[in-house]
């Protein structure tokens, strides 16, 4: 049984104040919680304060992203030995506001995993597909891709590093969830092609669902049999929902 992982992703939003009080009511409401996994990601300036503040409790911190580059001259850019420098065991690579918004492609998410892995961050690798690839049957062909090529980035021996999640880009903050259905086919899919890459280390491998995650559908995402835990946007931003999502009861 795969542990499950509940990851918020703070985006854009949040100061410095904001982000350490939003942490420290996630450590005070928390409790125990034995059956699963949490994390955190705050905006570049407050993963250090956030670190410290959920230190020593189950939550772990990291960055929304991280430069492809190692280091030098790279304007507004934060490597992955920087995040690592703050505290910070993982980085969320791929998200689709990368891809989309900012235009990077699968070559710059590949090097980005392999400075990642190179920093002892643990990635979670976002793969998703678009409204009109959805509508064109694209789907497995685009996040079949995206996933491949994060996977010929790195050896072999790096795969039980790596937590997935798919993540439709159409119901990213639009408050349209996928079906249940339409995301644990996703998930199988990719659950069969990392499967025939990394044998039975994809069994252990968990695979997120993102996209306009509550706790109103929470429960009956995580009833799918591939589906392992979620990268929840929106609804992470305010302590009580995250935490009534962290502590789904399944069904
Ligand atoms: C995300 O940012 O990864 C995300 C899934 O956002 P939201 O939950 O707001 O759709």
């Amino acid at each position: 049984m795969r542990r499950p992982l509940i990851a918020g992703n703070w985006k854009m939003n949040l100061g410095l104040g904001d982000s350490v009080r939003l942490a420290e009511a996630l450590r005070t409401g928390l409790g125990s919680v034995p059956d699963r996994d949490v994390a955190i990601f705050p905006g570049f300036v407050s993963v250090a304060a956030v670190a410290r503040a959920v230190d020593g409790s189950p939550i772990k911190t990291g960055g929304q992203d991280c430069a492809s580059e190692l280091d030098g001259a790279f304007t507004g850019a934060v490597s992955a030995t920087m995040l690592k420098s703050t505290s910070a065991s993982m980085v969320i690579l791929g998200h689709s506001e990368r891809r989309h918004v900012f235009g990077e492609g699968d070559a710059v998410h590949a090097k980005k995993l392999q400075r990642a892995l190179d920093a002892g961050l643990l990635p979670i690798l976002c793969v998703g597909e678009t409204q009109a690839e959805r509508d064109s049957g694209a789907t497995s062909a685009v996040v079949l891709r995206q996933l491949q090529a994060f996977l010929d980035a790195v050896p072999t021996l790096a795969f039980p590093k790596l937590t997935l999640a798919y993540e439709p880009v159409w119901a990213i903050g639009t408050g349209r969830t996928a079906s249940v259905e339409q995301a644990a086919e996703v998930h199988a899919l990719l659950r069969r092609a990392f499967r025939e890459r990394a044998g039975a280390v994809a069994e252990d491998a968990r695979i997120l669902y993102g996209g306009s995650v509550k706790s109103s559908n929470i429960a009956a995402l995580m009833a799918a049999p591939d589906i392992d835990g979620a990268l929840v946007g929106g609804a992470s931003l305010q302590a009580d929902e995250f935490l009534r999502i962290i502590h789904f009861q399944r069904n």
